[in-house]
């Protein structure tokens, strides 16, 4: 994936100096045991490093601001091996600016019955000490992931493993740059927002470029670039008779070729991690970029259409968060609905940009007309996306909060769409498709989302718990009654909790 890092997740152990030295001792190697067996799951996405055992306060205020300063740091998975107090905590606590994860653990899994004594008790004592920390993170309104189990439990590594994911994804976004060609598609709400509201929630900042420098880009393309990008799409998909050399088309692939190298070349110039173009405004642009934007999405751009900025944001936190699963994950729009009596299934597509990550099969490369934006017919890579579970996500903003809403979906086979121009996916809604539907609904979910057969519901809770931001999940026990008085609720509790700061 393009501009991935790989950071850290440190081990942070809390203990005190009641028990002596040699106590602390075994309690600093246990806990350097546990971080070296996370470092080693399969199931966990980056290293963990021991980083400290901590017994002051001092020593507590001084790892955070570590924490703050280190790039390589992805977040903190913080354990309280023996009881340590936690008014020690608060100073640290208050300047952490990095997402913790709270690990319930024990190091040792199975009591000693004929054994056990107290020096056994005092050495394995989490299960108290790990509740005056909880106290501590609930006391001062801290957001953050429990995770509860012995630490070689694969489940326990599977929750871990979504956090850090989450957490890799944030940590992605600081600092990510969204490029920004021409505005929003005109008087379309739900693809505005506030841009400065969203880089101080979220870390990234999106920014307007004038399509002619994106043009300028598209100038400097060599046509031996062009040709050698045109073989390469013939190696990788079903190249139409007509776009292929000696074909009366030719010439429009090269310059959809042209197209993707001059935006990959703008993009990589600028160190941007996402874009947003809007067929109103191309100028200069002989096509609307379809087989550049699917391209450049499946090397890990995040991408949304029409001026949408947050749904270009999300679809690159998703691709982060997902880096590695199988099953890929696209920008997505719900297009049109099969309403037999009784069902209900939402055929979801776009004018050209889907992710041939989601691609069931080799994608075929056409040309075909497109009626709106008055361009030259764009190429673009067509294909069924594969069945399987999957969902959708959508940002929203609120006008005084962002709003997560997402949908588990499941991805169904269809029958074949031979007049379709389009890449597309065919799904079903949980927990069936009216409630889920009028829950998007009511929850303001865009017509645009992230949609993924890799990131999880999980993930995606974690990501918002790190952001700070409200998660509407709408799934197998959605009822629309509770789920609209949760909305009634957050409206309430993210309006007093963000303040004047929104
Ligand atoms: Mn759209």
């Amino acid at each position: 994936m393009i501009n991935l890092a790989k950071p850290e997740i440190w081990f942070i152990c809390g203990s005190q100096h009641l028990y002596g030295p040699g106590p602390l001792k075994q309690v600093a190697d246990n806990a350097q045991k546990i971080a070296e067996g996370l470092a080693k799951s399969s199931r966990l996405p980056l290293k963990t490093v021991f980083k400290a055992l901590l017994t002051t306060p001092d020593e507590i205020a001084k790892l955070c601001l570590e924490a703050n300063s280190d790039a390589n740091c992805a977040g903190l998975i913080l354990w309280m091996h023996t009881f340590s107090p936690s008014k020690m905590w608060i100073r640290g606590l208050n300047v952490l600016q990095k997402p913790f994860v709270h690990l319930h653990t024990q190091f040792n899994a199975e009591l000693p019955w004929d054994t056990i004594d107290m020096d056994f008790m005092n050495l394995n004592q989490s299960a108290h000490g790990d509740r005056e920390a909880g106290f501590i993170h609930t006391r001062m309104r801290l957001a953050r992931k429990v995770v509860v189990g012995h630490w070689s439990d694969p489940e326990v590594h599977d929750r871990l493993g979504a956090w850090m994911r989450a957490a890799r994804a944030w940590h992605d976004w600081q600092g990510a740059r969204i490029a920004r060609f021409g505005d929003n598609m005109r008087q379309v709400a739900v693809t505005e927002g506030d841009k400065v509201s969203a880089e101080m929630t979220f870390g990234f900042a999106t920014n307007g470029y004038g399509v002619g420098d994106l043009v300028a880009e598209i100038k400097k393309v060599s046509d031996a670039a062009a040709a050698k990008l045109v073989s390469a799409y013939e190696a990788e998909y079903s190249v139409a008779p007509e776009l292929r050399k000696g074909g009366k088309r030719h010439d429009s692939l090269i310059d959809g070729a042209k197209i993707e190298l001059g935006l990959r070349a703008f993009l990589e110039a600028g160190g941007f991690k996402g874009y947003t173009d809007t067929f109103e405004d191309l100028h200069g642009i002989k096509q609307l970029p379809g087989v550049a934007s699917q391209r450049l999405m499946a090397d890990g751009y995040g991408f949304g259409a029409e001026g949408d900025w947050k749904t270009a944001a999300l679809v690159r936190a998703m691709k982060v968060m997902g880096e590695g699963l199988p099953g890929g994950t696209s920008f997505m729009e719900d297009y049109t609905y099969h309403l037999p009596a009784g069902g209900g299934q939402v055929l979801g597509a776009h004018m050209l940009e889907i992710c041939p990550s989601i691609a069931k099969g080799k994608p075929t490369l056409e040309i075909h007309p497109l009626g709106i934006g008055g361009k030259e017919d764009p190429v673009r890579l067509v294909f069924d996306a594969a069945a399987g579970p999957a969902l959708n996500a959508s940002l929203i903003d609120l006008g005084n909060r962002f709003r997560l809403v997402v949908n588990e979906i499941k991805v169904v086979e269809h029958p074949k769409l031979p007049k379709l121009p389009v890449a597309r996916a065919l799904w079903e809604c949980k927990p069936d498709h009216k409630t889920g539907c009028a829950a998007w609904i009511l929850a303001g979910g865009a017509h645009h989302s992230g949609f993924s057969y890799s990131v999880t519901t999980e993930m995606l809770e974690d990501f918002a718990t790190i952001a700070g931001i409200e998660l509407a999940l709408i799934g197998p026990d959605t009822r629309i009654s509770s789920f609209k008085q949760d909305l009634r609720a957050n409206e309430v509790y993210y309006h007093l909790s963000h303040g004047f700061r929104a």
